[in-house]
C-alpha cells in the first residue's frame, strides 16, 4: 500500500490527507498542534477578492468543491457550521464598481444592488453593493478537523524537525533522541509557522477577528473588514499589520481594537453587539504547490484564500502524488 507523511494538519494538510486517503493511500499527519491559520472561527467563501475585485482563475471551481466537501462531511455525520446564503460586497464609489465589474467572470452569479436594496442595512456612504449568492462562511477549525477525521489519517502530535523525500524526523528537544518516520511520499503543508520553522522567509500577514456574542449581519459583509456569522455568534475581522518576513507569535496591539470596531461600524450599525474575545492568526502568501527539487511535495502560501482554493489545490496535488508513486521505487 502506498504511504504518505504530511507535515501540517491545517486546511492544506487535512485536504491533502482526505484526497490521498480517497485514492487508497495510507496517510500519517504530523502536526505540532501550534498555531494554525485554519482555525479561524469564521472564514469567508468569497470569490471576489480584496478591494480590487480580483477573481482567481480557479475561484469558482474552488468554491464549488469546498461547498461539496462541507455537504459530504455533514452527510457523513460531521458538524461543520456554515452559511451558504451569499456574500455582500458594499462598494464606496462608481470607480470601484467599474473595477469590480471588469474583473467578474461571466459565469459568476452576481447582482448589483443599490444600497437601499441591500439584504443587510448598510451604514451611510456606500454607493453600490455586489451580491454574490454562491458565497458564504464556514467554521475553519470545524471544517479542517472534519476533513482530517474523515481521511482516517493517523495524527502524530509532534513537531517535524527535518524531512526528506521519504522521511520525517521527529525530535521533541535538541537533547532527546530523534526518530524517523518513512513513507513513499512526504508533503509539507506547514503554513506560516511551518515556513518559519523551515528557516524560510516569505510574506506573512497577521489578521485579527473580534468574536461577537451574536452575528452583526445574517450574511457576510466585506469591504476593508468583514462581518460574518460564526458557530457561536459572529466575527468582525480585518488585517492591519504590515507584512512580516517570518511568523511571529500573534498579538493584538490595543490601539487596533478601536480601529477594528470603526471598520465594522463603517459597514453596518454594531449597536447591541458585544465583543467576547479575539482570534489572531498569520497566513503566508506566495503559493507553492507541487514537487520541489528535494523531492518533497508542497502545498503552502494559500494567503487569504485557504478555504476557497486549498481543497481544490490539495485534490490536484493528491492526484499528482498518487500518479508519481505508481512508477516510483519503494523508499
Ligand atoms: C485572520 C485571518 C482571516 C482569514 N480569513 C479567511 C477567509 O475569510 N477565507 C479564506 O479562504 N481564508 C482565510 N484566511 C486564510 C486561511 O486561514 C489560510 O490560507 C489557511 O488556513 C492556511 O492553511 P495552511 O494549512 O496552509 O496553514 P495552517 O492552517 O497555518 O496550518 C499549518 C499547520 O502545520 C503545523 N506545522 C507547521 N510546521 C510544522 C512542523 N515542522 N511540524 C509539525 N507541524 C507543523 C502547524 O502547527 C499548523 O497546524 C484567513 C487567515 C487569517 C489569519
Amino acid at each position: 500500500m502506498t504511504t504518505a507523511l504530511i507535515i501540517g494538519g491545517g486546511i492544506a494538510g487535512a485536504s491533502a490527507a482526505y484526497f490521498l486517503a480517497n485514492r487508497g493511500v495510507e496517510v500519517t499527519v504530523v502536526d505540532a498542534g501550534r498555531h494554525a491559520a485554519s482555525h479561524v472561527p469564521s472564514a469567508l467563501i468569497n470569490p471576489v477578492r480584496g478591494q480590487s475585485g480580483g477573481v482567481d482563475a480557479r475561484a469558482l471551481a474552488g468554491m464549488a468543491l469546498t461547498w461539496t466537501l462541507v455537504q459530504d462531511l455533514q452527510n457523513a455525520g460531521f458538524a461543520v457550521p456554515h452559511g451558504q446564503g451569499g456574500v455582500l460586497r458594499p462598494l464606496p464609489d462608481d470607480r470601484t464598481r467599474e473595477r469590480f465589474g471588469r474583473n467578474l467572470p461571466p459565469d459568476l452569479e452576481r447582482r448589483w444592488l443599490a444600497p437601499e436594496e441591500s439584504p443587510v442595512p448598510l451604514s451611510p456612504g456606500w454607493a453600490h453593493a455586489l451580491w454574490l449568492p454562491q458565497g458564504g462562511w464556514l467554521d475553519g477549525a470545524a471544517f479542517t478537523r472534519a476533513l482530517l477525521a474523515a481521511s482516517g489519517a493517523m495524527v502524530v502530535r509532534e513537531q517535524a524537525a527535518g524531512w526528506t523525500a521519504h522521511t520525517v524526523t521527529l525530535q521533541a528537544s535538541p537533547t532527546s533522541p530523534a526518530r524517523s518516520l518513512t513513507a513513499h511520499a512526504v508533503l509539507h503543508c506547514g503554513g506560516s509557522l511551518g515556513a518559519t520553522l523551515a528557516r524560510e522567509t516569505g510574506t506573512h500577514r497577521m489578521g485579527t477577528l473580534l468574536t461577537l456574542d451574536r452575528a452583526a449581519t445574517h450574511v457576510p459583509v466585506s469591504f476593508g473588514a468583514y462581518l460574518a456569522p460564526s458557530a457561536v455568534g459572529g466575527v468582525l475581522g480585518a488585517t492591519f499589520e504590515a507584512p512580516a518576513p517570518t511568523w511571529t507569535e500573534p498579538g493584538l496591539p490595543l490601539a487596533s481594537l478601536g480601529w477594528l470596531l470603526g471598520k465594522g461600524e463603517a459597514l453596518t450599525d454594531l449597536g447591541g453587539v458585544n465583543v467576547t474575545g479575539r482570534w489572531t492568526g498569520s497566513r503566508l502568501s506566495g503559493l507553492r504547490v507541487g514537487r520541489e527539487s528535494d523531492g518533497v511535495w508542497r502545498l503552502s502560501g494559500l494567503g487569504s484564500k485557504g478555504f476557497l482554493l486549498g481543497p481544490l489545490l490539495a485534490r490536484d496535488l493528491a492526484t499528482q502524488v498518487a500518479a508519481a508513486q505508481e512508477t516510483a521505487p519503494s523508499p
